[in-house]
C-alpha cells in the first residue's frame, strides 16, 4: 500500500518526461523540473447550461502548475537548455507570470535570474513570487512592449539565455497542454479558445496540435480561437497599439512578438482571434469563480468571455455543421476547451475590487445574523 501510495506520487516527472520524444531535449540535458505540467481538465457544470447544453464545454486549469501559471510547461524546457548551454544568468521582461516561472526554474537551476518589468503594473501575486525566488527586479518606466525591447538588446551585449516565449523553446515546452488535452479527450477538440497576449501560447498550442495530427495520435485539428481584451487588441486592430490598456494584466501588451505565427495559427485553422470588453471579461472571472469553483486571474477569464460572445453570435452552430460535413463527425454538439492560463490568487487586489469586501461588524451574533439575513 504505502509503496503503490508512492508510485502515485511520484509517477509524474514533468513535461519533460512524460513527452520526451516531442522536445528538444537529450540524454545530455539536464532537466530542471517542478513537475509541471498534467494540469486538470475539467468539464464545465454552469457554462454548459448557461449555453443551453449546445456543447460540450471544457476548462484546462492552468492554473495548478507550480508558481501558478502555464509559462512553467515552457520554462522547464528553456531553463534547461540554458543550462545545457553553460549560461548562468536568466533574463526575461515580463507582465508577471514569466517572471515568477523564471525566477523559480533559474533557482532550481543555481542560476540567476533577471527579470525587467513595467513599473507598477504587476500583479502583487506575481511579483511576491518574483521577490521570493531571489529575481534581480528591475522595474523600468515604460510598458511591457519596452521592457522586451530592453532584455532583446541587453541578450546581443551579455551571456544570458532569454527567457521569454520568443525563445523558441518556451514555445516547444507550452505545446504540451495541447498534447494533455489530446490525451484526455482521446482526440483534438473542435474548439480551442485561449487568451492572447505576446501570443506565443497560440503559437504553441497550435504547433503541438499539428505535430500530434502527424504523429497520428488525433483524428482532426481543432479551430483555434484568441481572445484579446478590447484594449489591447492589437491583432483584432491589425496594428499595433501604443498604451494598451485592460484589467487583464497578463495580456496586456500592444505589440505581440509571435504575431505572425499567431495569424498563421488562426488562418491555418480557419479560426478567429476577438476582442472582449473588460466587463465581459469580468463577467466570466465572477462565473467561473462563483459557479465553477475556478478562481483565475482576469486574462484567463478571458477565454470563457470569448466563448460566451461567439455563442451569442451563433458562431459554433455554422462553424460545426462545416466541420461535421466536412469531417464526417457523428456528435451532434462541438466540443469546446477553453485555457484557464493562471490562477486568481496572482492578482488579489483586482479580486477584493471587483467582489468587493463589506465593512467589519460588531462583535454581536445579531449583528452578524442581520448581515446573513440581507443577502438571503
Ligand atoms: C502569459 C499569459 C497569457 C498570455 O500568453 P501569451 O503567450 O503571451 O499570448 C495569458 N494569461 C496568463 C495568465 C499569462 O500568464
Amino acid at each position: 500500500m504505502e509503496s503503490d501510495m508512492r508510485l502515485l506520487v511520484t509517477r509524474w516527472q514533468g513535461v519533460i518526461a512524460h513527452y520526451r520524444d516531442f522536445l528538444p531535449v537529450s540524454e545530455k540535458t539536464p532537466i530542471i523540473t517542478l513537475h509541471e505540467g498534467n494540469t486538470p481538465l475539467i468539464r464545465s457544470r454552469w457554462i454548459e447550461r448557461m449555453l443551453d447544453e449546445r456543447m460540450e464545454v471544457y476548462l484546462k486549469f492552468e492554473g495548478t502548475n507550480p508558481t501558478g501559471s502555464f509559462k512553467d510547461r515552457g520554462m522547464t524546457v528553456a531553463v534547461s537548455k540554458a543550462l545545457e548551454r553553460g549560461l548562468t544568468i536568466g533574463i526575461c521582461a515580463s507582465t508577471g507570470n514569466t517572471s515568477a516561472s523564471a525566477a523559480a526554474y533559474c533557482g532550481v537551476a543555481g542560476m540567476k535570474c533577471a527579470i525587467v518589468v513595467p513599473a507598477g503594473k504587476i500583479a502583487a501575486g506575481k511579483l511576491s513570487q518574483a521577490l521570493a525566488h531571489g529575481a534581480i527586479i528591475c522595474a523600468v518606466h515604460g510598458s511591457f512592449d519596452d521592457a522586451l525591447k530592453i532584455v532583446r538588446e541587453l541578450t546581443k551585449e551579455m551571456p544570458v539565455a532569454l527567457l521569454n516565449s520568443v525563445n523558441p523553446e518556451r514555445i516547444e515546452g507550452q505545446k504540451t497542454c495541447a498534447f494533455e488535452i489530446c490525451d484526455a479527450i482521446g482526440d483534438a477538440p473542435d474548439f480551442h479558445i485561449l487568451p492572447v497576449g505576446n501570443a506565443g501560447n497560440i503559437t504553441s498550442h497550435w504547433k503541438g496540435y499539428r505535430e500530434y495530427y502527424e504523429a497520428k495520435r488525433i483524428s482532426q485539428l481543432p479551430v483555434m480561437v484568441g481572445v484579446q481584451a478590447e484594449g489591447a487588441s492589437p491583432l483584432v486592430k491589425g496594428e499595433p497599439i501604443a498604451n494598451p490598456e485592460t484589467i487583464a494584466t497578463a495580456i496586456r501588451i500592444g505589440n505581440p512578438a509571435s504575431w505572425h505565427s499567431a495569424i498563421r495559427a488562426r488562418d491555418e485553422s480557419n479560426g478567429t482571434i476577438i476582442a472582449v470588453s473588460d466587463e465581459a471579461i469580468v463577467d466570466a472571472y465572477r462565473i467561473l469563480a462563483r459557479r465553477e469553483g475556478l478562481f483565475v486571474e482576469p486574462a484567463s477569464a478571458a477565454s470563457v468571455a470569448g466563448l460566451m460572445k461567439l455563442a451569442q453570435e451563433g458562431y459554433f452552430e455554422g462553424k460545426f455543421e462545416e466541420l461535421r460535413k466536412e469531417r464526417n463527425i457523428d456528435r451532434d454538439r462541438p466540443i469546446v476547451v477553453c485555457i484557464l492560463t493562471g490562477h486568481g490568487l496572482k492578482d488579489p487586489q483586482t479580486a477584493l475590487q471587483t467582489f468587493q469586501l463589506p465593512e467589519p461588524l460588531p462583535p454581536t451574533v445579531n449583528a452578524v445574523k442581520r448581515a446573513i439575513e440581507q443577502v438571503i
